[in-house]
């Protein structure tokens, strides 16, 4: 196996067709308001691009549309992009109707930002692009001629208000974005992807499925699970506890409030500071929230007292509920919050264990991912940069470094290696999954430290007789039950697998005298384990099994005169299909088996 280079996308020809095609639309929106437009700047963005705009009036759903269809012509006329350089002054007599590129060009004369504002340390050599009558203040690159933009594959999706350099106090400006692609098909997927997204909006199904809502009388970012909620962080954790066990892990619990000294002690208090909760005073000794566990499982690994080369590794998991100040304004739904449980774990090892442990990590993140149908995942491994930021001699970044990437090729890991990328006390390894819609989230994470345990005073008795330090390993498989059920309920579209659902069956009487055998029925499935639930409401059959879809409950069992006559329900699954009656017991056969596969 081998290490993986992905294409920058700034180098791709899609960034080249998105540049272009912004530049086309400013062009159409400038001929719409001839003298009156003010452009700002254009940036191709992932999946598309945007301009901001200063204009006379705000734009309409009709102006969007007459912009498409001029666009197409001006990709008709395979206009050449042509560029130039130009010094500071031929640029600002150019601009001098556009206050807001001679602002940039200013910028870029100055020194020390790009042609979007954006900081860089290169030295900015000022280029035009130019095609037909449209001149942009621009560094590319571009596509050769405006024919080599796909007209059916370029769409202008919203406008929104976008402040002049992000700065409130500055002018608002009117930003289109847009979208474009190589082909018709792939605006097609990508349209149809997004309208899957807002379907499968976490914070609209957990509405509709309720599992979860949020309240102004607790908080924001402080979520409250209902029955159905909870029995899926109970079976989330449950299946990743007994995961973790499998693999010779032991599990701990560590409370939630810590003297605010072990956190200056640790180093975490300079780094984390602002995102702990406010100090807690109690006779004159400072506590604070957990936002972390590492010093916690630390200290628990020196008071259960001194340990030998022989014990090692030692694997420390706790299901953890975590407290983070973010800021209100970037809570959103579950995915983030400000009670977090982290599937955390510590792993106090030999440096010559290193590979091992990061082996066996890779093995269960691997299995747990494969459970919720996550095939596709890359992953990302943080190295040490030349730069001074990184404590711990070289020795021990080589071979730390070194047994990550050799159990990474032991186990035929494609992965990415990012040089500069590794926090201060160690290299890291992130999985990014991809979920059905194609979307990347940062899943796992293992992180090999050498400070905090030296830090902390963790010790263990060597070979050698003498103390050592052990390593420690950082791990999270799901990283939070909140945040990786958000990502799940997305991913499944709320549709769970059998053994993850909340109800896993529902029985339907079809009249009230069917009522006591769908009552028997439920007493023999429930002494096989499953989570079932009898719908005896007086509505009619075809609502009862409407609305057990639209909670993706997997079985609809109905029973009625030849059902009960026979020991049999009329199955109906939540994807439409009818199987037709089955003896109840060939029905619990069914399900078992969908628990195992993970169907
Ligand atoms: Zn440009
Ligand atoms: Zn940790």
């Amino acid at each position: 196996m081998s290490v993986k280079q992905s294409i920058p996308y700034e180098q791709t020809e899609l960034y080249k067709i998105r540049h272009s095609t912004a530049h086309v639309m400013a062009q159409a929106v400038m001929e719409m308001f001839p003298g009156q437009a003010k452009i700002a700047i254009g940036p191709p963005i992932a999946d598309g691009f945007y301009y901001d705009f200063d204009l006379p009036r705000s734009l309409t759903p009709e102006d969007l549309a007459a912009v498409e269809k001029r666009m197409r012509q001006i990709i008709a006329a395979r206009h050449k992009f042509q560029r130039r350089e130009v010094s500071a002054d031929e640029a600002r007599a150019e601009f001098k109707d556009q206050p807001y590129k001679v602002e940039l060009i200013d910028g870029l004369d100055k020194g020390g930002v790009d042609e979007y504002g954006n900081p860089t340390n290169e030295k900015p050599v000022i280029s035009f692009y130019t095609h037909d009558t449209f001149t942009d203040l621009c560094r590319g690159p571009h596509v050769e001629h405006t024919g080599q933009i796909n007209p059916s594959a370029i769409k202008l999706m919203h406008i929104a208000g976008a402040y002049w350099r992000g700065d409130a106090n500055r002018p608002q400006l009117q930003r289109i974005y847009g979208t474009a692609w190589k082909t018709a098909d792939e605006l097609k997927d990508h349209l149809w992807k997004l309208e899957e997204a807002r379907k499968r909006d976490h914070r609209k199904l957990g509405r509709e499925l309720g599992l979860f809502y949020f309240s102004d009388d607790v908080g924001p970012g402080l979520p409250l699970f209902t029955p159905k909620g909870e029995m899926l962080r109970h079976l989330m954790e449950g299946y990743v506890r007994d995961t973790q066990t499998r693999y010779g892990y032991q599990h701990v619990w560590t409370g939630h409030l810590v003297k605010e000294d072990l956190y200056r002690r640790s180093g975490h208090y300079d780094n984390y500071k602002d995102s702990m909760f406010p100090p807690m005073e109690d006779e004159g000794v400072t506590f604070r929230l957990k936002p972390m566990n590492c010093p916690s499982h630390m200290t628990l690994y020196k008071e259960m007292g001194t340990h030998s080369y022989r014990d090692l590794p030692l694997r420390f998991a706790e299901f953890a509920t975590l407290y983070r100040y973010e800021k209100t304004g970037e809570l959103s739904g579950l995915t983030r919050v400000r009670a977090l449980t982290q599937d955390d774990c510590h792993i106090f090892c030999r440096p010559d264990q290193i590979q091992s442990e990061f082996a066996l990590c890779l093995n269960l993140i691997r299995e747990v991912l494969s459970r919720y149908k996550f095939t596709d995942y890359r992953v990302r491994l943080s190295l040490r940069g030349s730069e001074g930021k990184y404590v711990a001699d070289d020795e021990k970044w080589a071979l730390a470094t070194d047994a990550l990437k050799a159990a990474l090729d032991a186990n035929g890991v494609e992965y990415e290696a990012v040089e500069g990328e590794a926090a201060f006390y160690g290299p890291k390894a992130d999985f990014l999954a991809r979920d059905v819609l194609g979307r990347e989230w940062q899943l796992s994470t293992i992180q090999v430290d050498f400070i905090q345990p030296a830090r902390l005073g963790c010790e263990y008795v060597a070979e050698d007789g003498q103390p050592h330090t052990p390593v420690l390993l950082h791990r999270a498989v799901t990283g939070s039950t909140e945040r990786f059920l958000g990502v799940i309920i997305e991913h499944f579209a709320g549709a769970f697998p059998v053994w993850l659902s909340p109800v896993q069956a529902v029985i339907i009487p079809i009249a009230d005298r069917h009522a006591e055998y769908a009552n028997k029925v439920a007493e023999q499935l429930q002494a096989h384990g499953f989570r079932v639930e009898v719908d005896a409401r007086g509505e009619r059959m075809q609502a009862k099994i409407r609305d057990a879809q639209l909670q993706k409950i997997p079985y609809m069992l109905v029973a009625g005169d030849k059902e009960a006559e026979a020991g049999a329900v009329a199955v109906r699954l939540r994807s439409g299909e009818d199987l037709k009656a089955k003896p109840v017991a060939e029905v619990i056969e069914m399900m078992k088996s969908a628990v195992v596969n993970g169907d």
